[in-house]
């Protein structure tokens, strides 16, 4: 991955120290629910039985189809909510037992979470730099000067010349710039991104790939990034896939694997799921101690079976 965007600036460079590289934050959960309750009182199961191990300073990009779980995941992770039922660890913090002071504490100090549609991010008639000492103010009073310099951050973002500027006046890609900046200022050990990169130009969108991949690469941050782009997927070593509110499969160094969930359940990948409908008979016969042979009868195979009296009684 390429380094920082370079940007020249003649602003003061900051007053922040030189900034203590965090070691990324490792996440871990396990039987993760979680339930909507909506307004005519009906729950929608958003996450049934996530189990998912990222260890500290990977990077990982979750995908699936709209209303599989991502944001919501992401959320929980982030403890932005907390979940119905199951475990959530942060290093070493259950933060789904936590209470809300302690939970605050690590979200101040370790955890930024960059959600989806980046003025949600961001408070648009405040200017660039007014944005980035708001965020600022959501650290602990001690941490503060670990933040990073601003003038250094926008510079590296490509946002010297908006330091002044309104963030309800600027690009969709200067916005979302922004919106990192500010999910960064506090230099993480654990950034959570919803969607960084959606609506924006090609140009953008992998300038703003850049300035995610190298936090990693300079910092070690762990980093959990949904995407539905498929170019911002293969960017990260190891993929995610969401469906149904479970585990679908994962993608790591190019391998696909599907993931065995509660009770054995296996997600069929798409292309063997299309020939296969739900309903289909399916032989299962181990070959190897590592190895399962996965047999759809034909329609000949079936009715020798039954022929021979040895299927399809009564
Ligand atoms: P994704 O990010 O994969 O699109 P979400 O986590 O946003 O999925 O949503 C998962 C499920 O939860 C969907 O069925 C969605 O409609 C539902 N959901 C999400 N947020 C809410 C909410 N605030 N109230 C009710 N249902 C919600």
């Amino acid at each position: 991955m390429t380094g920082w965007v370079d940007g020249t600036s003649t602003l003061d460079t900051g007053t922040a120290e030189p900034t203590r590289p965090p070691a990324g934050l490792s996440v871990r959960c396990r039987g993760l629910v979680h339930l909507y309750r909506t307004f005519d009182g009906h729950d929608v199961v958003a996450l049934q039985g996530v189990d998912v191990d990222i260890k500290a300073g990977e990077r990982v990009a979750f995908l699936g189809p709209s209303g599989s779980g991502k944001s919501t995941l992401l959320t929980l992770f982030g403890g932005v909510q907390r979940p119905s039922a199951g475990q959530i660890f942060l290093g070493d913090d259950e933060i789904s037992r936590l209470s809300e002071k302690a939970l605050a504490r690590i979200r101040a100090r370790r955890v930024s979470t960059m959600l989806q549609g980046a003025s949600r991010n961001l408070l648009s008639y405040a200017t660039a730099g007014q944005n980035l000492g708001f965020a600022k103010l959501a650290m602990a009073p001690g941490d503060r000067r670990q933040a990073r310099g601003d003038a250094e951050l926008l510079a590296q973002m490509g946002l010297t010349n908006q330091a002044n500027q309104v963030v309800a006046t600027m690009s969709g890609g200067q916005r979302q710039r922004l919106a990192l900046a500010c999910a960064v200022v506090s230099n993480p050990a654990l950034l959570l991104a919803d969607e960084p990169t959606s609506q924006l130009s090609h140009q953008d969108r992998d300038e703003v790939l850049d300035l995610i991949h190298s936090l990693g690469d300079e910092f070690g941050t762990t980093i959990l990034v949904v995407t539905h782009q498929p170019e911002v997927a293969q960017t990260f070593p190891r993929t995610i896939s969401m469906l149904g509110g479970r585990v679908g499969s994962e993608g790591r160094d190019g391998a696909e694997y599907v993931v065995v969930g509660k009770e054995g359940v296996l997600h069929l990948p798409a292309y063997v799921a299309h020939d296969w409908p739900p309903g289909t008979l399916v032989r299962v016969e181990p070959e190897r101690r590592d190895r399962v042979l996965l047999t759809k009868p034909t329609e000949e195979a079936e009715s020798e079976r039954s022929f021979d009296g040895t299927a399809g009684a009564g």
